[in-house]
Parts: C-alpha cells; sequence; structure tokens
C-alpha cells in the first residue's frame, strides 16, 4: 500500500485564494493566480501529511483553523506583490 505526502497548507491557501483574490482587486487570470499560488506557499510552513491512496491519515485539526488567518495574510501580501509586478502579457 503506497504511502504518499501531501501538503495541507495547499488545500487551504487554494480554499482562500479566490475570495481573498477578489478582496484584494487585482487581477485574477490564470498567470497571476499561479504567481500568488507560488509566493504563498512560499511564504508559509508547509503541513505535510500522510495519506493512503488519497485517504488523510491524520484528521485536521483546530491548528488549521488558526493558522487560517495567517494564510489569508499572506495571500493578501502576495496579491499585492503580484498586482504590482504582473507577468501575464509577457512573453
Ligand atoms: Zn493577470
Amino acid at each position: 500500500m503506497a504511502v504518499e505526502f501531501r501538503n495541507l497548507m495547499e488545500d487551504i491557501v487554494m480554499q482562500n485564494l479566490d475570495i481573498v483574490m477578489a478582496a484584494e482587486g487585482g487581477c485574477t487570470c490564470d498567470a497571476c493566480r499561479s504567481d500568488v499560488v507560488a509566493y504563498t506557499l512560499n511564504h508559509l510552513k508547509p503541513h505535510y501529511v500522510a495519506t493512503r491512496q488519497g485517504r488523510l491519515m491524520v484528521k485536521l485539526k483546530s491548528c488549521e483553523l488558526q493558522s487560517r488567518a495567517d494564510v489569508v495574510a499572506a495571500i493578501s501580501e502576495a496579491a499585492v506583490m503580484v498586482s504590482k509586478t504582473p507577468r501575464h502579457g509577457r512573453s
């Protein structure tokens, strides 16, 4: 049975991405969205869990909820940064 590792922080960022980017009012094209995700994930501590055939072996605990505020703050910062120097339109 294969054990895989998955960064839960990625899920939490994706869950909050659209609403935070909309609140910042910046561009939400694919290029900008992926830049915001990459920037955010580089500035947050990863939260890896072991999964077996895609099923989580560890349940989310309340500490994840607490970190949501940090995630939202990191996405906001990334959205502002990306909107200042957007990559879209550059070839
Ligand atoms: Zn864009």
